[in-house]
């Protein structure tokens, strides 16, 4: 079945003020659902069509070398906003339990972590994304270039992720990139990263 534009699990409006309505829009409603449009038309007629995204992503190798790029760029274009909407909340809470055990187990302090993660945000030149992945079921924070996934940059599974594409941020922050990754910060979701986290170190996970 084709790649699909997930609904906002909120209003456009919802993270204001930390991230603008507008930018929201545009984001969504244009840049993802461009992903999600140019995944599916490079899949189609081929098997990957019938398939989750994420296997062809975990395995470019599989995929034929005609439309290997378009899987990459695209297809990560699609899960990875698919995840980022889900990862923020106007109402996120904060890390508790098992998770915060294992980010303070990890990190020293979830102070420390959302350093590294800032760095990471910070310093990824160009387009693209930094994470916190469950990684041989310890936490650790990795970036990658363009829509590229951590599972391909040996950095495990994903609960968080942050896109530092200028579209993710500029009509707000303008080259202020830094101020945009400190708000991010108060809209984290973490009932969901949570969630994800539970899945990722589960035994069946
Ligand atoms: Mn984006």
């Amino acid at each position: 079945m084709p790649a699909e534009l997930p609904a906002l699990p909120y209003d456009y409006s919802a993270l204001e003020p930390y991230i603008d309505e507008q930018t929201m829009r545009i984001h969504h409603d244009k840049h993802h659902a461009a992903y999600v449009k140019k995944y599916n038309a490079a899949v189609e007629g081929t098997p990957f069509a019938e398939k989750d995204v994420l296997d062809g992503l975990k395995d470019l190798g599989s995929v034929p070398e005609d439309i290997r790029m378009a899987v990459r760029n695209n297809g990560g274009g699609v899960v990875n906003h698919s995840l980022f909407w889900e990862v923020m909340s106007p109402d996120g809470g904060e890390p508790s339990g098992a998770l915060l055990e294992a980010i303070n187990a990890a990190f020293g302090s979830l102070d420390a972590m959302k350093e590294q993660f800032n760095n990471a945000a910070a310093t990824q030149f160009g387009s693209g994304w930094a994470w916190l992945c469950v990684q041989d079921g310890k936490l650790v924070v990795c970036k990658t270039p363009n829509q590229d996934r951590p599972e391909n940059n040996g950095c495990g599974t994903p609960i968080l992720c942050l896109d530092v594409w200028e579209h993710a941020y500029y009509l707000k922050y303008q080259n202020r990139r830094p101020d945009y990754i400190n708000a991010f910060w108060n809209v984290v979701n973490w009932k969901k990263v949570a969630e994800l986290f539970a899945a990722a170190t589960s035994p069946a996970g």
